[in-house]
């Protein structure tokens, strides 16, 4: 933890909600965009630039174990939580979701060609009906994605939560207050330069983790709303994300701090909002990520 804070990372900060050392109170400060807004631009491919993680443990448990109030000072304790705090998921520890070849009906290959072939409004109306997993019984509403289509920013959850399941759009409770921040902080907003997805388009029940044969139904979608959005950068948020995107095991924590790539799209890796909310002390990283996101070339 640095003993001195630049400008950008005390606003990034604030932004976020932590107390700064010395600084007023997070709700009397103004939010400001911290960079000019990206102006949008095709992606072109650029080369990985691996670097070491910046946080190498290897473990979401000591990510959570990290984050323990009790064992902080008090001017950086946890952002107050309203409501009682959803069920502890570790973002990084727990097995790969892997979009296994299985038998299916999900799998079929005529569905997913079928898919790839889908303009913006046949997919949505397609994810809109979609019975492909068990998902599509228990939910309300299938929630497709947010956001400016022609964005060059992606930024990809994991799924819709109850709020979301609710009013069948992405990222609108308190995770997607806490990413609309992230955004601002980066002189982004969902209306301009960025279209926000998720790996599974359903809520699971009582927002548990996606189950491999979810991810594997789930995953067409996304990567025909990537071929029609064809982004400048993807930022993946979570490991379900980062792990579904790149077909990976890798833990979260490996894959943060390195520049990586989905189908020659640079693709970043941060912690998904709704960890955050759990574990205030990482945004501090967040904004490492973030900076590396924005520091991605134009072509
Ligand atoms: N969390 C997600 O991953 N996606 C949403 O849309 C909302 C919360």
């Amino acid at each position: 933890m640095p003993d001195t804070f630049t400008d950008e990372q005390r606003q990034f900060l604030q932004l976020l909600g932590m107390p700064v050392p010395g600084d007023r109170p997070p709700e009397m400060v103004q939010a400001q965009p911290m960079v000019e807004a990206q102006t949008i631009l095709p992606n072109r491919p650029v080369s990985a630039q691996a670097q070491p993680a910046s946080d190498s443990r290897p473990s979401a448990r000591r990510d959570v174990g990290s984050a323990t109030a009790a064992l902080l000072p008090a001017e950086v304790a946890p952002t107050p939580v309203r409501s009682p705090a959803p069920p502890l998921k570790a973002e990084a520890l727990q097995a790969p979701v892997l979009a296994t070849q299985t038998s299916t009906p999900s799998a079929d290959p005529q569905r997913i060609t079928r898919i790839a072939t889908l303009d913006w409004r046949d997919l949505n109306n397609m994810v809109s009906t979609c019975q492909a997993c068990p998902l599509g019984e228990t939910r309300k509403h299938a929630v497709f994605g947010a956001g400016n289509p022609r964005g060059s920013w992606l930024f990809v959850g994991e799924a819709p939560g109850a709020e979301e399941d609710r009013r069948g759009e992405a990222f609108v409770g308190r995770a997607g207050q806490l990413l609309d921040n992230m955004l601002r902080a980066m002189g982004l907003s969902r209306e301009q330069d960025v279209y926000i997805a998720n790996i599974l388009k359903c809520r699971p029940p009582n927002n548990r983790d996606p189950l491999g044969p979810e991810v594997q139904a789930c995953m067409p979608y996304l990567q025909r709303q990537i071929a029609l959005l064809q982004p400048r950068v993807i930022v993946a948020l979570g490991r379900f994300a980062a792990q579904g995107l790149l077909q990976v095991g890798t833990p979260l924590s490996q894959l943060r701090g390195t520049t990586q790539h989905y189908q020659g799209i640079p693709l970043i890796v941060t912690y998904h909002p709704a960890y955050l909310l759990r574990n205030p002390i990482d945004k501090r990283k967040v904004w490492e990520d973030l900076k590396r996101a924005l520091a991605v070339p134009r072509q």
